[in-house]
């Protein structure tokens, strides 16, 4: 069945000329749904009543519903657990920052990938989700918090580049003029390096911010953190890294966990700047959220400031993360994980 959040004003304007209805009313509806939230056909009342009657027998809006909302103790930052049509849920999590709202999108129900500090994929893969799925994820939250909307980052659950067609579908859908208007470069994909998706989003045209998931600095250390280093090793991780910013001129971000006990001692961080060291790159120290279930922990904070300022002295350009979701389980799949439990 057709997915209204899945379609752009064209693929719209098709479907209601084939079913009867006049081109125009795509205008309408994409202002009643991106512009003022509205996503049930009967609300829409420009639009005559058996036009409404076709919509709703022939394009039936699902829209999630939202089994919790959990705002945290800051009033910065907000998760939402929605319930899609066929029952799965999905995280999603909007971010306050001093220049706008971020939202982290969802690309999977469930992960495949198997890195050690993440809840996502603690049961496995579940699904793809839809282009439409990740668009309905930005307007619960233009419904239930603000439609002040300024970034996202595809870093929720899942491997986006698992997932290549929908969520570039995705990425190109919210893009235009008609829905969020978002540009490319107020939007960033994080992978844990899924390298020939690498050269092949190089090639996109599409100026986006590319993450990548690193959280280790050599292969034996990264292979007990995140598994997919058997697969892609990281050099060749690194070279489609720099492919990615020769071909695109878009400085890619290294994410870095840092984990205690585990990778974010001062060897680690001499490896770290061996590796990247000289490059035109931004590393992003992110301190672990901890989990339980794994028992993997946040460092001290003067651990963390020690392994930063290190980089710092050694010229790489890094950023430590702020902690925002901490109080909330808002870390990758943690809400979602604890509904199941
Ligand atoms: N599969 C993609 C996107 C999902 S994970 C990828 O691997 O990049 C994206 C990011 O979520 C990780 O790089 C990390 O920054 C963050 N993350 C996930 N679990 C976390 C945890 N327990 N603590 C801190 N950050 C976490």
């Amino acid at each position: 069945m057709a997915d209204i959040f899945d379609m752009t004003k064209g693929e719209l304007q098709e479907f209601l000329v084939a079913n009867g209805m006049k081109k125009f009313r795509a205008d309408q509806i994409f202002h009643y749904i991106y512009k003022q939230g509205i996503t049930d056909w009967d609300d829409m009342v420009l639009l005559p009543k058996k036009d409404r009657d076709i919509l709703n027998e022939r394009l039936p809006i699902y829209f999630p519903v939202i089994e919790s909302q959990l705002e945290a103790p800051d009033g910065q930052t907000v998760k939402l657990l929605l319930r899609l049509r066929d029952g799965q849920t999905v995280e999603t999590v909007l971010m306050m920052h001093d220049y706008g709202n971020s939202i982290c999108v969802s690309s999977q129900v469930g992960c495949a990938v198997n890195c050690a500090f993440c809840a996502s994929a603690k049961n496995g893969f579940v699904r793809n989700l839809t282009a439409g799925e990740m668009t309905a994820q930005m307007l619960a939250f233009r419904k239930a918090v603000t439609p002040d909307l300024h970034s996202i980052v595809i870093m929720g659950t899942g491997e986006p580049l698992l997932n290549y067609d929908n969520v570039l579908r995705f990425m190109r859908l919210i893009h235009e003029q008609d829905t969020f208007y978002l540009g490319y470069r107020n939007m960033t994909l994080s992978t844990s390096g899924i390298v020939p998706a690498m050269y092949d989003l190089a090639k996109e045209g599409m100026p986006i911010t590319l993450a990548i998931s690193l959280h280790a600095p050599n292969n034996e250390l990264r292979r007990r953190i995140m598994p997919i280093t058997d697969r892609y090793p990281l050099e060749e991780v690194l070279k489609a890294g720099e492919n990615y910013f020769n071909v695109t001129g878009r400085k890619v971000t290294f994410e870095y966990i840092l984990i205690k006990n585990l990778n974010c001692n001062l060897s680690c961080a001499r490896q770290l700047v061996h590796l990247l060291g000289g490059k035109n790159i931004l590393v992003n120290a992110i301190p672990m959220n901890d989990n339980y279930d794994v028992g993997l922990y946040r460092p001290a904070d003067a651990e963390i400031e020690s392994f930063v300022s290190f980089l710092k002295k050694n010229g790489i350009q890094v950023t430590l993360r702020r902690e925002m979701g901490n109080k909330i389980q808002a870390a990758c799949g943690q809400l979602r994980i604890q509904r199941d439990k």
